[in-house]
């Protein structure tokens, strides 16, 4: 990514300590959203680096990947899909889980919402541990779609969430 875009966006986030639990710093996005320039900078940076790759569809991640995934579909000329938290989709799903510090999360996308052949591309917000971004590969896997790209605003460097991403090279617009 552009060193001024990673800027923008490390300048644009706010860090709120021990949210939504002593010990994590959260990464608060919504400044960066407010801000039109930004807002801009971040959807064509991501869409950018995809425009040669023949993107299908453009898979959000709840919730604050489906906030940059549709306008950057948009940008494609993609479709969009959501990947939803377990229980949300009123239709027939594929599931994956993994595993959190306690207990674990499981996510959800609508079985026929990626053909056999289609070639999709994952936004998020944050790469944190990776577990959500390894989900939700493995739900593009069950569809039988081929991931292209895995793309974030910001991925969390020292807790070496790519490490757990192994056929997906992910990118950040900025890294931490
Ligand atoms: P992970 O599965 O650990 O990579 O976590 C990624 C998901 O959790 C993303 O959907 C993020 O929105 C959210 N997340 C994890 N850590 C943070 C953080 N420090 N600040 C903001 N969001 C986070």
């Amino acid at each position: 990514a552009p060193a001024d875009l990673s800027a923008l966006i490390t300048s644009g986030l706010r860090d709120v300590p021990d949210f939504p639990k002593e010990g994590v710093v959260f990464k608060d996005i919504t400044p960066l959203l407010a801000d039109p320039a930004s807002l801009r900078a971040v959807v064509e940076g991501i869409a950018g680096r995809y425009a040669q790759d023949s993107v299908d569809v453009v898979l959000g991640l709840e919730a604050r990947g489906f906030i940059l995934a549709a306008p950057v579909a948009l940008e494609l000329g993609a479709g969009f899909v959501p990947v939803r938290k377990a229980g949300k989709l009123p239709r027939e799903t594929h599931r994956a889980s993994y595993d959190l510090e306690y207990g674990s999360e499981t996510v959800e996308m609508h079985a026929d919402a990626v053909s056999p052949g289609s070639r999709v591309l994952i936004v998020d917000d944050v790469l944190a541990t990776g577990g959500t971004a390894r989900a939700a590969v493995e739900l593009v896997d069950k569809a039988g779609g081929t991931v292209v790209g895995f793309s974030v605003l910001v991925e969390l460097g020292f807790l070496q969430g790519r490490r757990k991403l192994t056929d997906v090279e992910p990118h950040a617009l900025a890294v931490l």
